[in-house]
């Protein structure tokens, strides 16, 4: 039975790229009729955040991803957070320690520090120099008896084998990697009695009898380490898969939490009113694609075409503009009452409206004005700005760009405003059609047309040079507001 794991360490919210991770093992185990599993790897105390684990999961729920097996849902094989599995990790260690396999390192940071110091100045990788070298066992055993009389404190670490490690891997094919490129022998239990990460993992992978690891690139250089622990205990390793990094689209740099560019938590997409469905899509083509050239897909249709050997081995493209597309082909294929409903939240969180203002005449206006809108937007607070200045919020008249100050400034505008607010004043109805025949008049009557008509009349009106259909919009706006915008000019 296929079973994969998600095993965030609650340092934070969810970033992108642990969201694609934990989204690509939750598609193996539904494309497979597999099981997913969550499990918190929470060893690393000083890096853990208040309500981080809360947080993650959250996050994974909205974006529409299920598990079988977590810390609130216990399958056979819990506990599910590493901080309750220490009476797991330790006899363990002690196994291997009595194997000979490990051993306890009494080294001090500073003796290690002036190690390294050494290392770099003569120009050397920094690794770990074994402490017993040419010490005999009866030499190393009054070494450790003196050490523990004294209480001193020591991490325990794995005796590197001088061998070369080899996987193939899902994603990117064999690889191979000599234990000697990686530091030397590593510590798997720390002075405060905690397992590490690469020993922690593989006891829980083993136990929880997890059969794929799909997880980033980063940590391609832990695979030979956790190897080695597999190895060491007899225990059959897992299949191993290292997706591709990803990078900035625009910049071709590895996207990094400093950069601003790119909002990299789920979080900020959910405050912003992004779908969510929308996001799993486009978090899916992440350094995946399916065959064909179809790129919007559900949940449903993700899991049906899911192969893992289409993950892609170079680096994931993440495209701001890809992403607002894929949000568009969302939005407007959504149901558009649900969209509505979000968008009016929206402004009710924005301060635009108050929910008691909100009337049923009310409500139906709002619908039409966030109708015109709905082409350009991609997800739903953008519709907060789009319909802020000329509803809610009219900018005044020095708040003018250059570009829009030099249109009001042309001869023949106060003439324009002139007539338009006499032939608005006059129409019997003040709806869209009316005012577009009102505006093709003045064309008639001035020979003036295009941009040299228009945009003096839709400044003037809205405050703006560009924007959806204006007989439209001055309807919404309603007569007296439009003729009072005018008159400023005036
Ligand atoms: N806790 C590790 C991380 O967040 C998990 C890595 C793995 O999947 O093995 O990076």
């Amino acid at each position: 039975k296929i079973r994969v794991r998600y095993a965030p360490s609650p340092t934070g919210h969810l970033h992108i790229g642990n969201a694609r991770t934990a989204l690509f093992n939750w598609l193996y185990a539904r494309h497979y009729n597999g099981e997913f599993i969550i499990r918190i790897e929470d060893t690393d105390q000083a890096r853990n955040v208040a309500d981080g684990e809360r947080s993650q999961l959250d996050n994974l729920a909205w974006l529409g991803l299920d598990w079988d097996e977590s810390p609130a849902n216990p399958g056979k094989y819990g506990p599910y957070r590493q901080s309750e599995r220490l009476s797991i990790y330790q006899p363990l260690v002690q196994e291997l320690l009595a194997k000979g396999l490990a051993y306890k390192s009494y080294k001090t940071s500073e003796q290690l520090q002036a190690e390294r110091e050494a290392q770099i100045a003569a120009d050397e990788a920094p690794h770990y120099v074994y402490e017993y070298e040419g010490m005999s066992d009866e030499e190393i055993a009054a070494f450790q008896a003196d050490a523990e009389a004294k209480e001193l404190p020591y991490v325990v670490r794995f005796r590197v084998p001088d061998k070369t490690y080899a996987w193939d891997d899902i994603v990117k094919g064999h690889i191979s990697i000599n234990a000697n490129t990686l530091g030397g022998d590593w510590v798997i239990q720390k002075a405060d009695g905690m397992p590490t990460y690469n020993f922690a993992v593989v006891v829980d992978d083993h136990m929880m009898e997890i059969t794929q690891v799909l997880r980033g690139d980063d940590h391609v250089s832990n695979t030979p380490k956790q190897l080695m622990i597999y190895e060491a205990f007899g225990w059959e390793a897992p299949e191993f898969g290292h997706m591709s990094l990803i990078i900035n689209a625009d910049t071709g740099k590895k996207l990094s939490k400093r950069d601003e560019t790119i909002l990299q938590f789920i979080e900020q997409y959910r405050e912003l009113g992004y779908l969510p469905e929308a996001m799993l899509n486009f978090i899916a083509l992440l350094g995946w694609s399916p065959v064909g050239e179809d790129e919007i897909f559900n949940k449903k249709q993700l899991v049906k075409r899911f192969d893992e050997k289409r993950l892609s081995k170079s680096p994931a493209k993440f495209d701001n503009k890809k992403l607002a597309w894929v949000n568009n082909q969302w939005i407007k294929n959504a149901d558009q009452n649900m969209v509505f409903d979000k968008m009016l939240q929206q402004l009710v969180k924005s301060d635009l409206v108050t929910a008691d203002e909100l009337t049923r005449e009310k409500v139906q206006w709002l619908r039409t004005v966030i109708n015109v809108y709905m082409d350009g937007v991609s997800y739903t607070s953008q519709i907060v700005p789009l319909v802020k200045p000329v509803f809610f919020d009219l900018p005044g008249k020095d708040t003018l760009t250059d570009s829009e100050k030099e249109w009001m400034a042309g001869e023949d505008v106060p003439m324009l405003l002139e007539k338009f607010v006499t032939k608005l004043e006059a129409l019997p109805l003040f709806t869209a059609q009316a005012i577009m025949g009102a505006i093709r008049e003045i064309q008639h009557e001035t020979g003036i047309r295009a941009r040299a008509l228009w945009n003096p009349l839709r400044i003037a009106s809205t405050r703006q040079e560009q924007g959806p259909n204006l007989g439209e919009l001055l309807e919404l706006l309603g007569r007296d507001e439009t003729i009072a915008n005018v008159k400023e000019f005036m």
